[in-house]
């Protein structure tokens, strides 16, 4: 048996090659063997045996709004990391939206940098912005370590973080192909947005019919010409929209390098449930009606959606306001995405290993981590510890992000994560945290 500190033995580890029992070697943080669940454990190494608990990699998080600093009230990097851990999630990356500054500089990266160092309960990592009037940012922010770039093409919902037109993207996406990095997309098109009704108000149906399926297939569709023109990597953030699939699915059979994620919200809820007034729902895109939802359960199951990331983008509560035209515009679902989603998901009849695929193994090859997102040898040893067949009823008491706003409030979900480790070292446990032990992750070169 090869040298090891810790063994975690389980009936139900989920490998890339399966779920199977086996025991887990790791030393210096590294998972160094997969072993027979039998295996002798090392003179010296400790053994935690989680019977039949299911070990499997920790989940990474490519889409979190921590808003740290500058509105430190909606969220921060101390309460969003534990939220995180508390929910099976070792590694997060943080939007460059929303936190003043935004992470649009390497000064700004710096900042952002220093402030979560301290407070970071998992690994932490930044994404950049790419807005009209930093296009020379872009390759100093590549160098400095950010994982690609996120750019709007509508308004973003914050002042300092203005969208790209046209052209914009067309100059941001060539100076990005240039250093073969990574642009990823708030795809909705302003003018559909602009040309649908715009009621206001508290019903749902209302803000519905204002973001329209048509504003996010034309964006794609504009994003795709620019990927293939310039033959860039593009990623669409948080598809809501089931009509764009065929768009997508076409693309890439045509070799435009494109990928695409959706969040859990899309997943599993749905417009026809959603109350007047109940702007905990509310997002953008949004969420739509149970028919779309099937199909992109249907294009999880086939590929053409790549991932599922919670798109955490909290605010006070009294931003929340039964107006949905006014109301801001995010849903908290970090500590609940993995029960949400295999909730879900297993009444669909997937499997876990599917959702490991979904929220772990494709949005750390998304990043480029290629120490997280798997339990094999030479990955870091990051776990979540699942009791897949348990239940627990979603009580905002118990969440950990700061504004305990939630649209999953009253749910009863599958999943309880009974301890979450990084590196080696169980950071959660029965509501019990450790000091922060997160690191601050750069781009692999
Ligand atoms: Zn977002």
């Amino acid at each position: 048996m090869s040298d090891a500190e810790l063994v975690l033995r389980s009936t139900r580890v989920i490998t890339p090659e399966g779920t199977r029992a086996a025991s887990v070697a790791v030393a210096d943080g590294t998972i160094t063997a997969v072993l027979p669940y039998d295996a002798p454990v090392p003179a010296g190494a400790r053994l935690e045996d989680l019977g039949d608990d299911v070990l499997m990699p920790g989940l990474v998080d490519t889409h979190v709004h921590v808003n740290d600093p500058g509105r430190t009230e909606w969220e921060g990097f101390w309460t969003a990391t534990r939220a995180a851990a508390a929910g099976g999630i070792t590694t997060l990356i943080d939007m460059p939206l929303n936190s003043l500054p935004p992470t649009t500089t390497v000064d700004h990266l710096r900042i952002k940098q220093d402030v979560a160092r301290d407070k970071a309960h998992i690994d932490v990592g930044f994404w950049g912005g790419a807005l009209p009037d930093n296009v020379k940012d872009l390759r100093p922010l590549h160098d400095a370590g950010v994982f690609g770039f996120k750019a709007f093409l509508s308004p973003s919902g914050v002042d300092e973080f203005p969208h790209l037109t046209r052209d914009q993207l067309a100059t941001s996406l060539a100076e990005i192909a240039g250093f073969d990095g990574l642009l990823i997309v708030h795809a909705e098109d302003p003018h559909h947005l602009a040309a649908a009704p715009q009621h206001g108000g508290p019903k749902y149906a209302d803000f519905l019919a204002s973001r329209p399926r048509d504003a996010e297939d034309t964006a794609i569709a504009t994003l795709i010409a620019e990927a293939k023109r310039l033959n860039a990597r593009v990623h669409v953030l948080h598809l809501s929209s089931s009509d764009a699939l065929p768009l997508i699915a076409e693309a890439r059979a045509e070799g435009v390098r494109i990928t695409v994620e959706t969040c859990p919200h899309y997943l599993t809820l749905t417009a026809e449930e959603v109350p007047d007034g109940a702007s905990e729902f509310k997002c953008c895109p949004p969420i739509r009606e149970a028919a779309n939802q099937d199909l992109l359960w249907q294009a999880l199951a086939d590929g053409t959606i790549d991932c599922i990331v919670t798109d955490h983008s909290p605010s006070t509560a009294d931003l929340k306001t039964d107006d949905f035209a006014t109301a801001w515009g995010g849903i908290s679902g970090l500590q609940v995405s993995l029960p949400a989603v295999w909730s879900a998901a297993r009444e669909r009849g997937h499997s876990l290993e599917d959702v490991v695929r979904w929220m772990s193994q494709r949005t750390a090859a998304l990043a480029g981590l290629d120490r997280k997102g798997a339990i094999e040898p030479g990955r870091d040893a990051d776990f979540a510890v699942l009791a897949p067949d348990e239940t627990f009823t979603v009580d905002p008491a118990h969440l950990q992000h700061r504004n305990r706003v939630t649209a999953y409030a009253g749910r009863t979900l599958y999943g309880v994560v009974k301890s979450t480790w990084l590196r080696g070292e169980r950071i959660v446990a029965g509501g019990e945290f450790t000091e922060p032990k997160g690191r601050l992750l750069t781009r692999p070169h």
